[in-house]
């Protein structure tokens, strides 16, 4: 793994500008962000405009337009029944991807995301005759900005005051950038601006980020590359390091041809680097006062261009034809492949693949043998706390990348319900709430975690409690807590929830099956894809409306049934299989008082929680009266789903010999000398999937791209498949991905280790 520097954010002096605006002023890099003239406009000006960014935008919209027309009169010709038409609305490459050196106040990327918003807004009210709403596969932006020194979130929202004041149809814009604003630690935090917009934020020095950036090529998919550069440093004067020669090299391997950059400065540096990175350059007039600035389009392609796909793992990558530049192997514009999907297995890991390939717009079948929730990932509650590391680790650690995108996106799922439910009161299936940030203390007891590398953490992400608070915070009276690590970002998710918000999305489609078989095929047609998913004695069709079980394939088929896998593809790791018994159990009421104030960590878990509405469709629990987890056993090779007393007794034994004090909240337990009776509690045992490295499959399974997998979660589902969805839809759209080509290699389903024999 390889070790990063900690973030140190931004050290900020405020002038005035000329319209009255406060300016941040770097006190490290001695220049202002933006100009003192108008910023927003100079932005408008510099990136938007001289990237032609306006047209380039209108073109994308309307080409997709015309696709949809011409899929429709095709389906019209043919005389297609099939209510699933939509699905085969081929579109062009329809992403547009744009790079940023220097986030700072995010305000080029706030005027990118409000100029594409109105022109799709723009061109599709040009196009009456289509229902926009269910528009198929809209084109999707994705901006990628790095940053060394972020702004806090306090100067960050400072210094964008002054533009919501200035346009009123930022601020919904503003508002979100800054819910969703990461914690300052470095890597890529990925932020999904709106379903068609998102931002990953690298924090980190712009060329160690720029050389992890890792896209989905491969040999069948279009491959991903930049579209449009902001070079937006400061000056070269003030900063020499994002005018490096290794700057223009990653520029150069991440572009194509016609791609374009912009920037505000004329400096030799930043000519020579653009035009050795096969850019022309042509001066235009700068902004405002300024005389001139540089616009550059890439004309020429050199070998050293493009690397080859990258994320198979590097121990599997094909030799290349060094005097090939792989570009020519890359077919541009090349139609999306992938438009309808099954996955199969609905825990925590298909129902993640599906809201990620259902957001892209894919039309997404989830399968499984029973309801969703139904395997290890259905427990009452999981809880969502970081496993720390090392902070110069931070960046390549996904447990901790995982916990951060994690907890926003529940965060963002529940105000979404909020406002998608506050608008309609008639809806009876709203989703209860998915994530309870309760934060969470860990007690240190039986975890390895140096204190004194943790400290180096934003407090938001973890920090020690002096011992009275830690008492006060968590209710304990008669505990030693003066080792502690209080982590205020953590709390309880409600799977229920989770699930019943992903399969309220439109393109999602719940079957219950068991799938016997998963066929491939060579050919594949407008209406039908190249694998069947085979339920004996039918195939699985992609549509409810096919009654013949017409042998209609999918484009992919994406396995997330964890110790399952294998048996549905051979190729597919055999997992360790783990036994995990989680009990809970109803404090009576005099108990309810000394109940932790919060979810504790001690080796195992304790969480008092209130089950509400729609949880007793999973589990035995009483809706409305508090009750206490206690998670969970780890028993290797047994498979018995059964639950037993005597894990009930480890669960109750972690707990008390950590925290004594506690065992007066167990229900049903007689005095200290007889034995405890467990009458009362409930259980739900899960087995959970595990590779001996302890990360899971993401990838591609199969040459073809035809099957992929994701699985293999472990225990830690709730943190780890969010942000592996993500990836594996990437990978199959051929996008940027959110992890660093070493994690993607360490997470690859043909990772070398996992071809060792399995020691038990
Ligand atoms: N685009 C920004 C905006 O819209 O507000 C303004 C960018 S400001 C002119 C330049 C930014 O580059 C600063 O935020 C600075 O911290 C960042 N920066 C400087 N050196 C860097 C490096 N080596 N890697 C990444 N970011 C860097």
């Amino acid at each position: 793994m390889s070790e990063v520097a900690k973030v140190i954010p931004a050290k900020l002096s405020w002038r005035e500008d000329e319209l009255g605006n406060l300016v941040p002023v770097s006190d490290v890099f001695g220049d202002v962000y933006y100009s003192l003239a108008d910023g927003l406009a100079e932005s408008r000006y510099v990136f938007l405009q001289q990237n032609h960014l306006p047209e380039r935008f209108t073109a994308l919209f309307e080409r997709h337009l015309k696709s949809l027309a011409a899929d429709l009169a095709t389906d019209a010709d043919s005389k297609l029944e099939d209510s699933k038409s939509n699905s085969d609305l081929a579109s062009a490459s329809n992403s547009f991807t744009i790079a940023e050196l220097g986030f700072g106040t995010g305000l080029n990327i706030l005027a990118t995301w409000q100029l594409w918003r109105q022109t799709k807004q723009a061109v599709y009210a040009q196009q009456s005759q289509h229902d926009t709403s269910k528009l198929q596969f809209s084109p999707r932006l994705h901006l990628i900005s790095t940053e060394k020194h972020p702004l806090t979130l306090e100067d960050l929202t400072r210094s964008l005051q002054s533009w919501q004041d200035n346009d009123a149809s930022l601020i919904p814009l503003i508002t979100r950038l800054l819910a969703l604003y990461p914690t300052l630690v470095s890597g890529c935090h990925r932020l999904h601006l709106e379903p068609d917009v998102t931002l990953d934020l690298w924090l980190g020095d712009a060329t160690e980020s720029l050389q992890k950036l890792a896209d989905g090529y491969d040999e069948v998919t279009h491959n991903a590359q930049i579209d449009a550069w902001y070079l937006d440093g400061f000056a070269p004067s003030c900063n020499e390091s994002l005018w490096a020669e290794q700057i223009f090299a990653q520029v150069q391997r991440l572009s194509k041809i016609d791609t374009t950059a912009a920037t505000f400065s004329c400096a030799g540096v930043v000519k020579r680097g653009l035009e050795a990175a096969g850019f022309e350059i042509k001066k235009v007039k700068g902004f405002g006062r300024k005389r001139e600035m540089l616009t550059a389009k890439k004309a020429t392609l050199t070998t050293s261009d493009n690397d080859e796909p990258n994320y198979l793992p590097s121990d599997k990558k094909q030799p290349t034809d060094q005097n090939q530049a792989t570009d020519q192997k890359r077919p541009a514009n090349q139609k999306q492949r992938y438009k309808k999907a099954a996955i199969i297995g609905a825990g925590i890991s298909g129902l993640m693949a599906a809201w990620s390939l259902a957001q892209r717009g894919l039309q997404v079948t989830l399968i499984d043998q029973s309801a969703p929730l139904a395997g290890a990932s259905g427990n009452p509650r999981a809880l969502l706390a970081p496993k720390m590391t090392p902070i110069a680790h931070v960046a390549e650690h996904l447990h901790s990348i995982g916990y951060l995108y994690s907890q926003r996106l529940y965060r963002q799922l529940d105000k979404q319900n909020e406002l998608l439910y506050a608008s309609d009161a008639t809806v009876t299936n709203r989703p209860s709430q998915i994530f309870n940030n309760t934060g969470t203390l860990d007690l240190l007891l039986k975890s390895n975690v140096d204190v004194s590398q943790i400290a180096e953490y934003p407090e938001q992400m973890a920090t020690t409690l002096t011992a009275d608070k830690a008492q006060d915070i968590t209710g304990l009276k008669h505990q030693d807590l003066e080792a502690n690590l209080y982590l205020p970002q953590a709390g309880l998710v409600n799977p229920k929830a989770l699930a019943d918000t992903v399969l309220n999305h439109p393109n999602i489609r719940f079957q219950q099956a068991q799938v016997t078989q998963i066929k491939p095929s060579q050919s594949s047609t407008q209406s039908s894809g190249s694998v069947q998913v085979i339920s004996e004695p039918t195939v699985l069709s992609d549509s409810n409306d096919n009654p013949d079980n017409e042998a209609t394939g999918f484009d992919a088929v994406i396995i997330a049934t964890a110790f399952d896998s294998q048996r549905l593809d051979a190729r597919i790791f055999e997992f360790r299989r783990i036994r995990g018994q989680l009990s809970w159990l109803q404090p009576t009421q005099e108990q309810l008082e000394a109940l932790p104030k919060l979810p504790l960590k001690y080796g195992g878990y304790c969480a008092a929680f209130t089950p509400c509405e729609n949880d007793d469709q999973l589990n035995p629990v009483s809706v409305g009266t508090p009750s206490l987890l206690l998670g969970a056993s780890f028993v290797r090779n047994d498979m018995d789903t059964q639950t037993r007393t005597s894990e009930h007794q480890v669960n109750h034994d972690k707990l008390i010999t950590a925290l004594p004090e506690l065992s007066k909240v167990l229900a049903n337990t007689k005095s200290e000398d007889t034995e405890t009776d467990y009458t009362g509690w409930q259980a739900r045992v899960g087995i959970r999937a595990q590779t001996p490295d302890y990360h899971p499959l993401v990838g591609q399974v199969d040459e073809e791209g035809l099957i992929w997998t994701l699985s293999g979660m472990g225990s830690k589902g709730y943190a780890f498949a969010p942000i592996c969805a993500e990836v594996m839809a990437d990978m199959m759209l051929g996008q940027y991905t959110p992890l660093p080509k070493s994690l993607l290699d360490r997470l690859s389903p043909q990772r070398s280790s996992l071809q060792k024999p399995l020691s038990k």
